[in-house]
């Protein structure tokens, strides 16, 4: 595979380990539960504690297991390199521990996911003011700008009512400004988007949602795309200013917020995580393909309200998803017109699980305003558009027309 052609996109998933010799010709990286790694000689030890020597050293730091997925993500995203956290939430939680100072400006969009929504309400409290704006136009953005912005973070579409950021824009403003561009990839995948061909600075994946993809491990990740000039960015700190400009930012988030803070990914879900992405292209086509089926046919209906999912042509931000995504993806949501209870839709749907997790093998579906966005209130929903009644669908890999026969039935009581 070093023989300089550029493969697709799974070829190179599924060969990136081999890329280094694995014990016993093994094809899959094996589970390394090693805490700590041991050398022969002492200056070998030294070396790598003083970073003058790749190796390992202690679990939480890195671990070979997780550094085999992080060269897979790095693969994914055409980054430099990333980082793995015990969750998508970790991931997000680091930005903060490594990259900000009291007094420091966030600027975020206001369509979030509902625990990152939180987190920047933590954040504020704690004396890193952070406006939430519309970001599916640059131009608010841009107004909300100060001398202190430090990080602006978007979505890619937002879940759960699938806003897409005004990607490409926001991200020539923030080059023109030197600010840090994180883009959460999360809901797209870098099978169906890479936030770097927009500009992104970093990119984050939450692994526990579509590239795991079976429900069975958590993981986040944050990948450097190359493009950011870290030397321009204040917040580093004198040790770290000594490495090369290019690796300063993610020698600082290894140190200050995976070795400090410790939220370490371990080796047994790095292991299925690795594994889950190897299919990740085929699953989110046929999500994708069935995602659409099922929003075409929920728009068609008397009895539905509203249906959001970028592949629709009604779609606000339609055309930006045409332009920049491989295709809409597997999550949709919509509303029931009035007179049609939700909870009763939700009740009579038989293969469609009452769960909250997205980017599963399985479908699942969950009442929002009840669930994932019930601590905020209602007046936070109303200002995000979440309406009382909204359905969110994250669309598994099931045969199609079982799962638009389930969707049809359960209109009919
Ligand atoms: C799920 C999710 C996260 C958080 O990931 P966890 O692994 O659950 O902590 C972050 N961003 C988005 C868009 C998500 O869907």
């Amino acid at each position: 595979m070093n023989d300089g052609k550029k493969y697709g996109f799974t070829t190179t998933i599924l060969h990136s380990d081999r890329q280094k010799p694995i014990e016993h010709g093994s094809l899959h990286k094996p589970i390394h539960t090693a805490v700590a790694y041991g050398y022969r000689d002492v200056r070998e030890l030294v070396d790598v504690f003083q970073g003058k020597k790749v190796g390992f050293r202690y679990g939480r730091q890195g671990n070979p297991t997780v550094t085999a997925l992080e060269e897979k993500i790095t693969r994914m995203e055409e980054g430099v390199s990333t980082l793995c956290f015990s969750t998508g939430m970790a991931a997000i939680g680091a930005l903060v521990q490594a990259l900000l100072r009291a007094g420091d400006h966030v600027v975020s969009s206001t369509f979030l996911f509902g625990n990152t929504n939180s987190l920047w309400q933590t954040v504020a409290l704690q004396g890193m003011p952070v406006s939430f704006v519309d970001a599916t136009d640059v131009a608010n953005v841009e107004r909300s700008l100060k001398p202190t912005t430090r990080i602006v973070f978007v979505e890619t579409i937002a879940n759960p009512r699938t806003q897409i950021a005004d990607l490409a824009r926001i991200g020539a403003l923030c080059r023109e400004r030197g600010i840090l561009y994180v883009v959460d990839n999360t809901m797209t995948s870098p099978y169906l988007f890479r936030p770097k061909d927009v500009g992104a600075s970093l990119v984050l994946n939450a692994l526990t949602k579509s590239i795991g993809g079976h429900g069975n491990a958590l993981g986040g990740s944050l990948t450097d795309t190359g493009l950011f000039d870290w030397s321009r960015y204040p917040n580093i700190a004198e040790n770290f200013k000594r490495l090369a400009p290019a690796q300063c930012g993610m020698a600082q988030l290894r140190a200050k917020a995976l070795r400090d803070f410790g939220g370490a990914l371990g080796p047994e879900a790095a292991h299925h995580l690795a594994v889950g992405s190897e299919t990740m292209a085929l699953r989110i086509e046929r999500e994708s393909s069935t995602a659409l089926a099922l929003a075409s046919m929920l728009s068609a209906d008397a009895r539905v309200a509203a249906v959001y999912y970028p592949g629709l042509p009604s779609h606000p931000q339609h055309a930006i998803a045409k332009q920049l995504f491989r295709a809409y993806g597997g999550l949709l949501s919509f509303e029931l017109k009035e007179g049609f209870d939700c909870f009763d839709y939700l009740n009579r749907l038989k293969l469609a699980i009452l769960a909250s997790n997205l980017g599963d093998t399985r479908t699942l579906v969950i009442p929002v305003a009840h669930t994932i966005y019930h601590e905020m209130g209602q007046a936070r929903r109303a200002s995000m558009g979440i309406a009382e009644s909204l359905i969110r669908v994250s669309v598994g890999i099931e045969d199609t027309d079982d799962l638009l026969d389930d969707f049809k039935q359960a209109f009919n009581s």
